[in-house]
């Protein structure tokens, strides 16, 4: 099976749940963003700017845990920022599993090992000593480290634990290269790389989260599939960025230029995805292939972004994860408040003009599970997916040149730093701040992202 039988049937016993009470709206997924500071500064991040003046806030852990109680979502996504630096993190990792929810831990990565160390160290005993020799063969952990998991810990608070529960689910956003470009810092990938087969190592499970911009290489993509494959991930999130900025559309008036200049439309999206239910059939792709076929342009969908809320320390926030008209005390506020028909794209035609090239996970996944706009067959087609054996790992994607930037001596400042230095405008500023949006985590404004990469290729290819 792509995902595992108990938790898709926790996950189907949901919706049948509340379908048959007709819940009108409910949730499945939660974004659960305890805080919103983070080790990285991704180029054009959307979190670290739309919540700069709340980065030092973090919600309480009784908040964090009242908030999935009270949408009730199967599932909760800890996100942020970088949920590692919260503080809690293990005991809400822990209360999220003991209200029986499936966790996902979106990170990355870059402290991922260290929480992994902490869980050798808490259920150090002799009989791990030959999977420390491997970690240590495989150079994920130092001899100092070996030592200091040797000496155990007991105190604090209880470590992440392997659990069919709960996912790490990695950013990635493509190869070495293309991906320490992205979060503006060489080492990146492959620190997320060697947590990533540690955590395999351990017997955790492990997803990795991408998202396609308009800069994306397909090609770079389809390899990147077949390099964690390669790694026995056990599965892949992938989602196309998109750009709402309503001030680009007022640029694109005003000055005439195309949209396509400035983001990620709606076509420009389909055509990234033509072969993404070619990759669902080699690769474990989590999501369902109606959402599939939405991205692929072969069919329509309402967008349902109350299925995916998300709560952060300013509530819940509306009318979706990209775009904040408002923050709601409590979420069945947010529903009750909202008025939902303002928003999505339903026969071709924006209902809010920023909504018009969105296609995203958080707002069209949901919908291909719950059944809107259903055509006949479709439940077949998602149970027969989930249910159909899992693809098998892809050894050949061992051969793939993932460490094709720093580890090459190859790294994305010196890239970067060039196309500045050949005066190309635009990419200084994307070094500069972290305006926009985008990154796995974060959402929106791709457009510094885009031009950046833009620009370094321009210069490297001239
Ligand atoms: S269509 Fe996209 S931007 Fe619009 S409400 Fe839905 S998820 Fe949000
Ligand atoms: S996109 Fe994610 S990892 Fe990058 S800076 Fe933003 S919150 Fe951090």
């Amino acid at each position: 099976m792509r995902f595992p039988l108990a938790l898709t049937v926790k996950i189907a016993r949901h919706i049948i749940k509340h379908k048959v009470r007709r819940t009108p709206r409910f949730a499945l997924v939660l974004q659960l963003e305890p805080l919103h500071t983070c080790n990285l500064t991704c180029t054009g991040c959307g979190r670290i700017r739309e919540y700069s003046t709340s980065l030092k806030d973090m919600m309480s852990l009784e908040d964090c845990l009242a908030s999935a109680q009270e949408c009730g979502a199967p599932m909760v996504s800890v996100c942020g920022g970088e949920p590692l630096i919260y503080p809690k993190i293990e005991e809400l990792v822990a209360g999220l599993l003991r209200q029986d929810r499936i966790v996902y831990i979106c990170t990355n990565g870059m402290f991922m090992r260290k929480k992994l160390k902490d869980y050798l160290a808490s259920v150090y005993a002799p009989r791990i000593e030959p999977t420390l020799t491997r970690l240590l063969d495989e150079k994920l952990i130092s001899g100092k480290d070996a030592e200091l998991i040797r000496k155990g810990k007991h105190d604090g608070p209880p470590a992440i634990k392997p659990s069919k529960w709960m996912y790490w689910n990695v950013h990635i956003d493509g190869l070495e290269y293309t991906h320490d470009l992205i979060v503006e810092r060489e080492g990146v990938f492959k620190e997320a790389v060697e947590a990533i087969r540690m955590a395999k190592i351990l017997g955790y499970q492990v997803a990795t989260n991408t998202t396609v911009y308009k800069e994306t290489d397909v090609k770079e993509i389809e390899q990147m599939f077949e390099f964690f494959s390669s790694l026995a991930v056990d599965g892949h999130t992938i989602s196309p960025g998109y750009d709402y900025d309503a001030a680009k559309r007022d640029m694109a008036s005003r000055l005439g230029r195309k949209p396509e200049d400035f983001f990620l439309t709606r076509a420009m999206t389909i055509e990234k995805f033509a072969k993404i239910q070619e990759w669902g059939e080699r690769f474990t792709i989590f999501g369902t292939p109606v959402y599939q076929e939405f991205l692929a342009g072969k069919r329509e969908l309402t967008c349902t972004a109350w299925a995916i809320p998300t709560r952060n320390i300013k509530g819940w926030k509306a009318p979706c994860y990209l775009m904040t008209d408002g923050h709601y005390a409590r979420y069945q506020e947010m529903l009750d408040k909202v008025d939902w028909n303002k928003y999505g794209v339903v026969n071709g035609v924006a209902r809010d003009p920023r909504c018009e090239n969105c296609m995203v996970h958080c707002g069209y996944d949901p919908s291909g599970a719950l059944g809107t706009n259903y055509h006949r067959g479709d439940n077949w087609k998602n149970i027969r997916y989930n249910f159909a054996a899992k693809p098998k790992p892809y050894s050949a994607g061992r051969q793939v040149n993932a460490f094709n930037g720093v580890s090459i001596g190859k790294g994305h400042l010196a890239e970067a730093k060039a196309a500045i230095n050949t005066g190309l405008a635009g990419a200084k500023s994307a070094f500069q701040n972290n305006g926009g949006a985008g990154g796995a985590c974060g959402s929106g404004d791709t457009s510094q992202r885009d031009e950046l990469l833009a620009k370094v290729r321009a210069a490297k290819n001239p």
